[in-house]
């Protein structure tokens, strides 16, 4: 079994463009220069997207360890920003990779004040620089920056990313030879038995619990018995390094049906354009409303994801007779750890389900081709590629008390399937005044009746924008300005390091809406102000540019629609 398990994962891998032999090992050491603990792994299963790279766990669980180049290079971007990265650094190597280094607390002095200088000049916090080859070169286990928690971090972490220079796509750091301790196995939770009708449509899903029998080895006590015959599975599972208590994300699983591959994958390589796939690797549903994560023993008609080994249509299995089929799932970590369950599946005609109708709907729509809905003051497009299997849509206008300010709302229906590209939503705006046009924009409702901005650009009489979202959409106004506070001000700080304050606006943007822009001057002159995207403070650090003496400050910050937030304070340094 393990043999063959191998074998297949070797095939994978030859199979890809690129082979075993092109990831070198023995180049790259640990950025942390100790041994790398884990706490989260490449291809790992997050919101929205596969995990690109390793997540590292500081010394002691705080700010404040020295992070190194993995080896010799030159740094060839460094980005600031307050959400994703936060504070990044790339290097490129001779070899043809570029190593990343993610939620930096900060960059080494040399970097920090070549970013500082660059941010005075664009007078811009967020910026994304690319210095010219050789001009900032690193030797192996040069610091590069401190570990930190900036951007989207939610703990002091290290995210760690090896990528190809020239395409940019993520590989598994570990297939870089890193020393990484582990011998637990996968720990496998639960699994999840999608049955289909002969038409090939999903009629019945029932989530079984796998019993542990020794480390390793999974089984359930019967046959699990179906009344059709087509069925897939999928499988919650996690895995620990020795001594770590962090669920991380497995790196290959394998189904077979009767000793015959049914499906695998080995998270080698993921491109960021592939990366949303991801909703249709998992159960959608499962996550959205159980906030678990199921990997698919099955590719979806319009999943793309180029991991796969595809058996017989994509994985499904089929029960023709009353014999039982025997199904074995492997499931590894990268150091070769291995978990398996096994199990029967047999078909008993007498428990054929009641086929399950499907609800009323407008439009059928069909992974490869474009799907458009339209209503009287409302027009919906999603591209080709936009749904993964064939889903029925329905686009209801909402009349009585239920309208938005100036449309009525529009329910697009199901609201609980993924979509993968952006869809264009244009919706009639001949109702909002002239005096609000600057102030209109297309919102999404969630169901207590709060709301979120998704952009929109007024053309003539039609408001529209870009989501990736089904759900309610409606037409709203936002005139109400950000704020302003001070969080850590006094009008004398000569002694303090820095001042911070917060900016927080009513509504949240997503999709097409922008995110909130600030600028803050001293005595006129711009200064910088850093933003941390989670808390929403703005911090101000003394570093000379604000001399001894009164000052006058003034911080902006502006939102979406251009609503705008002043805040003057005077002080003395
Ligand atoms: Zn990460």
């Amino acid at each position: 079994m393990r043999l063959y398990f191998v074998l297949l994962i070797g095939f994978l891998l030859t199979s890809l463009p690129l082979s075993s032999e092109k990831y070198p090992t023995g180049l790259f050491v640990s950025p942390v220069n100790r041994q790398i603990k884990l706490s989260g792994t490449f291809g790992e299963l997050r919101s929205n997207h596969f995990h690109a790279g390793l997540d590292i766990k500081s010394a002691r669980g705080v700010i404040g360890d020295t992070i190194y180049a993995a080896a010799a290079g030159y740094v060839s971007r460094i980005s600031v920003n307050a959400f994703g990265y936060g504070n990044a650094i790339f290097v490129d190597h001779p070899n043809g990779f570029t190593t990343v280094y993610g939620h930096l607390d900060r960059f080494a002095p040399i970097f920090q004040q070549y970013v500082k200088d660059e941010q005075y000049r664009q007078q811009e916090f967020q910026v994304d620089l690319y210095p010219a080859p050789f001009q900032f070169p690193v030797e192996q286990l040069t610091q590069i920056g401190i570990l930190g928690n900036t951007g989207h971090s939610y703990g002091p972490h290290l995210h760690f990313e090896v990528r190809h220079t020239d395409t940019q796509v993520p590989v598994n750091p570990l297939l870089f030879g890193f020393d990484i301790t582990d011998q637990v196995p996968p720990t496998i939770q639960q699994l999840i038995a999608y049955q289909y009708d002969d038409a090939g449509q999903l009629i019945q899903t029932t989530v079984l619990q796998p019993k542990l029998r020794s480390p390793g080895v999974y089984g359930m006590d019967q046959p699990f018995q179906i009344g059709v015959s087509r069925v897939t599975f999928g499988v919650r599972t996690c895995d620990y390094q020795d001594g770590q208590d962090n669920q991380n994300g497995i790196y290959s699983l394998q189904c077979m049906a009767d000793d015959e591959p049914s499906f695998a994958f080995a998270m080698d390589e993921i491109a960021f354009q592939d990366t949303r796939y991801i909703n249709a690797h998992i159960d959608y549903q499962q996550k959205l409303y159980q906030n678990r994560f199921f990997h698919r023993c099955y590719a979806l008609e319009g999943n793309k994801l180029p991991i796969y080994f595809r058996g017989i249509d994509q994985g499904m299995i089929y029960l023709n007779s009353e014999l039982p089929r025997n199904i074995s799932i492997a499931i590894a970590d990268f150091n070769g750890n291995l978990s398996t369950i096994n199990f029967q599946v047999v078909k008993n005609s007498n428990l054929f389900p009641t086929s399950a109708l499907m609800p009323p709907f407008e439009l059928l729509a069909v992974p490869d081709e474009v799907t458009i809905l339209t209503k009287p003051g409302i027009q919906i497009v999603w591209p080709k590629g936009s749904f993964y299997q064939r889903e029925p849509l329905t686009l209801t206008p909402m009349t009585g008390s239920a309208k938005s300010y100036f449309s009525p709302k529009y329910e697009i229906s199901p609201s609980d399937i993924p979509v993968h590209f952006y869809f264009d939503i244009a919706i009639d705006g001949s109702l909002i005044p002239a005096r609000l046009q600057e102030k209109a924009f297309i919102a999404r409702f969630n169901g207590n009746g709060s709301y979120v901005n998704c952009g929109g650009t007024l053309v003539g009489n039609t408001i529209s924008t870009s989501a990736r979202q089904m759900g309610t959409y409606g037409i709203m106004i936002d005139t109400i300005p950000p704020t302003i506070s001070a969080y850590k001000f006094s009008p004398v700080m000569s002694t303090w390091r820095k001042m911070a304050f917060k900016i927080y606006d009513n509504l949240s943007a997503r999709d097409k809406a922008k995110d909130l822009r600030f600028s803050a001057w001293v005595d006129g002159q711009w200064i910088l102000m850093s933003l941390d995207g989670k808390t929403g403070v703005l911090t101000h650090e003394f570093d000379g540019h604000i001399g001894p003496g009164t000052h006058q400050l003034i911080v902006k910050v502006w939102d979406d629609r251009n609503n705008e937030g002043v805040l003057q304070k005077s002080f003395t340094l």
